[in-house]
């Protein structure tokens, strides 16, 4: 016979959950907590979300042009990127690339250089490339294969690593000028955003280590086929949506002790994290951690020509400022002639400029790198500027990004510059906002009442 129980029934109870800002970190926590029963409520300033990756309209003639705020690629190894976009439902909205394959081109030569990997397992998927690679001298080339399996071999999470420069460890590893222009900040440029020269070793080692040599199928390249404004921040509003989260769009949250909410994830930037939490990040930091971190810009140049100057998806380019060169034609809506964007990183020399100065300058390297543009009419030339698109991943940088947990079990941060390992990427991004509500899931859910 069983003693008849007096105790009433536990309910469990999911905590009230705001999450601030609506950029990747953000909707990945939000999404998170929700399908962990959490009631969520995220705010956003901005009136959409998708924080750093959006786009806005440009007509052009009687054709409207969908434009990104600024070039995003990914690579296979971003498994959480890709994870939430499987969760966004628009997985079918990217591409892939079977095999990495980068047509690299000459700003002052003649000729194609090709950085393409084999079916050979990693490390040796890219020995072919590099062996018959254009833009290297043979002795050049000889001497990357070494520095490569090296590289291979850094300790990215010694505090030590991340204070050393990616520029001087190349050096030592007998990399020259030519080495580090043709390979090393062609790749590390656009996922470090800044030359090797100011990148830390940590970092740098983390994009070799993850994208090229661990294996073989990780580098290759992922773009989204429709505006980033689609792909994202609309995809999200509906999967918020579905998900029962209330989204506040056009709300900037002032102070933390304004929201009803039992726990709290700060996804916004730095500066502002730091702004509406810094009483309960850790003392380790410095306070001016924030503005010690900084930050780096990335401009787009937008050029619209009235008959098509580049045949692939892409080009990278040596002897040139250009960087990277993306078709854009079909993802921006364009019917007639060619869009092309043309992405530079680390742009602090350039982020300033007049538009008129950029132009001036720029459309012959255009010409230089994409010979028919000479013969077609530049129909339109625009520019994007992001003069905070990344922290500045320079050497010493990891000490300054603070961790998911703060000092109080109510505030979680989550953001491109928390402490993922990762560079400021979309792949950082949705790491982070995984770990603050992993975080706030294992502290505070659920809470366990009516015992
Ligand atoms: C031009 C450009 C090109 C890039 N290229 C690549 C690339 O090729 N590949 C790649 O992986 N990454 C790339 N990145 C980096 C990538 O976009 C970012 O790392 C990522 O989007 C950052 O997401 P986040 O959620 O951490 O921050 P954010 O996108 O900055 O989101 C923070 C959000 O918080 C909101 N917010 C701020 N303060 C408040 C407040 N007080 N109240 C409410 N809301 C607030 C902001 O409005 C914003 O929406 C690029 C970035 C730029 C700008």
């Amino acid at each position: 016979m069983s003693a008849p129980s007096s105790a009433r029934p536990t309910a469990r109870r999911h905590p009230r959950v705001a999450v601030v800002g609506g950029g990747l970190a953000g909707i990945t926590a939000a999404l998170r907590l929700a399908d962990a029963g959490c009631r969520v409520t995220l705010h956003e300033a901005k009136p959409k979300l998708g924080g750093l990756t959006h786009s806005f309209p440009r007509d052009l003639g009687d054709e409207r042009l969908w434009v990104d705020n600024g070039q995003h690629v990914f690579l296979r190894c971003c498994t959480s990127y890709r994870a939430l976009l499987d969760r966004l439902g628009v997985t079918g909205q990217v591409t892939i690339q079977d095999r990495l394959d980068v047509t690299v081109l000459s700003g002052a030569y003649v000729g194609t250089g090709r950085l393409r990997r084999s079916g050979l397992p990693a490390p040796l998927h890219l020995g072919a490339a590099l062996a018959t690679y254009r833009w290297l001298s043979p002795l050049d080339r000889l001497k990357v294969v070494p520095a490569a399996l090296a590289l291979g071999r850094v300790d990215r999470k010694a505090p030590v690593t991340d204070d050393q420069s990616f520029g001087d460890w190349l050096a030592r590893h007998g990399q020259s000028d030519r080495a580090v222009e043709a390979v090393w900040d062609l790749i590390g440029v656009a996922t470090l955003n800044a030359p090797a020269a100011r990148s830390s070793l940590a970092l740098a080692a983390t994009v070799f280590q993850l994208g090229l040599l661990d294996e073989p199928g990780a580098a290759d390249i992922g773009w989204s086929d429709v505006p980033l404004q689609q792909l994202h921040g609309d995809a999200a509003a509906k999967a918020l949506a579905d998900a029962g989260v209330d989204v506040r769009l056009g709300a900037k949250v002032v102070s933390l002790d304004d929201l009803d909410a039992e726990a709290v994830v700060v996804a916004t930037t730095a500066p502002e994290a730091a702004r509406l939490a810094g009483d309960v990040i850790p003392d380790a930091h410095p306070a001016d951690w924030a503005d010690e971190l900084g930050s780096a810009p990335i401009i787009n140049l937008h050029l619209v020509y009235d008959r098509t100057v580049l045949d692939e998806p892409f080009v990278a380019a040596v002897d040139s400022p250009l960087q990277w060169v993306f078709d854009r034609t079909a993802h921006a809506g364009l019917r007639q002639g060619q869009y092309v964007a043309v992405s530079i990183s680390a742009a602090d020399q350039l982020v300033d400029l007049p538009v008129a100065t950029l132009r001036e300058r720029f459309v012959p390297h255009v010409e230089a790198v994409l010979p028919r543009a000479r013969d077609a009419e530049l129909r339109d030339f625009f520019v994007t500027r992001e003069r905070h698109a990344t922290f500045r991943p320079a050497p010493g940088s990891g000490r300054l990004r603070p961790a998911t947990r703060t000092t109080s079990a109510r505030v979680y941060l989550a953001g491109a510059w928390t402490a993922t390992g990762w560079p400021a990427t979309m792949e950082g991004a949705v790491r982070s906002g995984e770990a603050a509500a992993d975080a706030l899931l294992e502290t505070r859910s659920p809470l366990e009442v009516g015992a």
